[in-house]
């Protein structure tokens, strides 16, 4: 993929294309349109009100939201409240463990350098990277980003922060350890003495808060600080001249000369149509590149899909741990694990770890091939269901992480030689890929190419539907929203719509 065209607009400025050739096109940004991320049904969009949000008709997924808080301040006040939380659960011990008199103390880094120790370094990098550097990245971007929010004008590194900030947060599965400690505790009691240390609560609350900070921050009213640029560079090399107009004012063009933006959302027209197999230029508003369609989409989602299933097998029949207790005891697999807690009486501890190991991996793989299969055969049925499907595949699958985590605290903490150990095994490395390789291919799966192969996504016959409203506190809908210049109470954008003027 070619990048060069992302520095161009926001580094060297409007007056480097001096020099270069003259605009050989126009793009047309339009004001007002949103394209669908769930189904790709272009439609209106007004302004929102605080406390509003705008789904799609089609397949009801959210578009826009406008938050009721401050825009800065709010999420400014939990990202430093994660920043303390997150440096005194560093600094502060995870579990005590007493076996006989002897003890043992751990902290978060004691997991993950206990599996590099054992030779399992793939599996330590994988839990010290999700569990210790991402929420530092998350928490340290966010700063810059908020900081950025509080200029008059966004700068021109806000939009590369903010992207990678979304691209960083799913990797930061602090919520996904707690259950993971949760269930090592669980499993430890009834063999010997545990004592909780702070880190778990300063975890628990680093959790809350940065999650509060994500519910807060209002990226679209961010994205509406940054001005769009006067010139863009395509990805053939051609410079094209931006013109900036309101769907109101010039009608929903042809849907096939549309494209958006997947980082900002921003919806530009072409003189042509557009094509799904080639990246279209960098974004005028946020410099990110722009593709019709996720690319290689269904390859890609097919590639990782056949390696998890491959990945799958060996972690389902190899022990994923050793547990040796007083010489006795040994390996189990992932569905020994859940049946011991069931039959240790920890029925929904057991059911959990069940449905996080075995039925998530599992309903994603089903999932994803299924979806995968009906795109190619260009399948009508059940259009919305998959779409919902796909929004739930998305989100559950970090969730599958509980058992890596479990592990490795139970590795990090059980060490008292002949009277206790527990090892980790091959399985458990093999588990974390299944975990790994379906996140990436639930990731790479663009969901509107199932609306695409199915033919729903051509000319709008019925015209522009505009989105529906809802408030987001109680999702209940208000009706559909109107086209602005039949509603009073939807005054048209314009902040983001000017030229980025030197
Ligand atoms: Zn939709
Ligand atoms: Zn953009």
């Amino acid at each position: 993929m070619r990048t060069f065209i992302k520095t161009l607009p926001a580094r060297l400025g409007c007056q480097s294309l001096g020099v270069a050739p003259a605009p050989v096109e126009h793009l047309r940004v339009i004001g007002g349109l949103a394209e669908c991320p769930g189904c790709g049904l272009y439609q209106h969009v007004p302004e929102l009100q605080p406390g509003q949000l705008a789904a799609c008709p089609r397949c009801g997924q959210h578009l826009l939201k406008r938050r009721r808080t401050a825009p800065v301040a709010a999420p400014l006040a939990f990202c430093i409240s994660s920043a303390a939380f997150y440096l005194a659960a560093l600094a502060s011990s995870l579990m005590t463990l007493n076996v006989y008199g002897r003890e043992r103390t751990v902290d978060l880094l004691t997991g993950p350098m206990e599996l590099l120790h054992e030779g399992w370094g793939e599996a330590g990098l994988l839990v010290g990277a999700v569990t210790i550097m991402a929420p530092a990245v998350a928490i340290g971007l966010m700063f810059a980003i908020l900081y950025a929010g509080t200029r008059p004008t966004l700068p021109n590194w806000a939009p590369g922060i903010l992207i990678w900030y979304e691209k960083l947060r799913p990797w930061s599965m602090v919520e996904v350890y707690i259950l993971g400690i949760f269930v090592a505790y669980t499993k430890l009691t009834d063999m010997a003495h545990v004592d909780v240390g702070p880190a778990v609560y300063l975890i628990g609350g680093l959790m809350l808060t940065m999650a509060v900070t994500d519910s807060t921050l209002d990226t679209e009213r961010i994205w509406r600080h940054r001005k769009v640029d006067a010139l863009t560079r395509l990805d053939d090399g051609d410079v094209v001249e931006i013109e900036y107009v309101h769907v109101d004012d010039v009608g929903m063009p042809p849907v096939e000369r549309l494209v958006a933006c997947p980082s900002c959302g921003l919806v530009g027209e072409m003189e042509h149509p557009v094509s799904n197999l080639h990246c279209v230029g960098a974004c005028p508003r946020c410099g990110h590149s722009v593709w019709r369609r996720a690319p290689e989409s269904l390859t890609r989602t097919t590639a990782y899909l056949i390696a998890a299933v491959t990945f799958y097998i060996p972690a389902n029949l190899y022990p994923v741990m050793t547990f040796m207790r007083m010489g006795g005891g040994g390996g189990h697999t992932i569905i020994e694990g859940a049946l011991e807690l069931w039959s240790d009486g920890m029925i929904p501890l057991s059911l959990l770890v069940f449905f996080a190991s075995i039925t998530v991996p599992m309903l994603k793989i089903i999932s994803l091939a299924t979806m995968v299969v009906m795109t190619w055969r260009g399948s009508r049925r059940g259009l919305v269901r998959r779409t919902r499907l796909f929004r739930v595949v998305d989100m559950v699958g970090r969730w599958s992480m509980i058992d890596v985590f479990m592990i490795s605290i139970l590795v990090a903490v059980v060490r008292f030689n002949a009277m206790a150990t527990v090892t980790a095994n091959a399985g458990m490395v093999a588990f974390a890929a299944v975990v790994v390789l379906t996140l990436f291919a639930a990731w790479s799966f663009d969901p509107r190419i199932m609306w695409d192969a199915a033919g729903m996504n051509g000319e709008l016959v019925d015209g522009l539907s505009p989105a529906v409203l809802k408030r987001h506190d109680s999702d209940t809908p208000q009706g559909p929203s109107r086209p602005a210049h039949t509603s009073a109470a939807a005054p048209r954008p314009a902040a983001n719509m000017e030229p980025n003027q030197a």
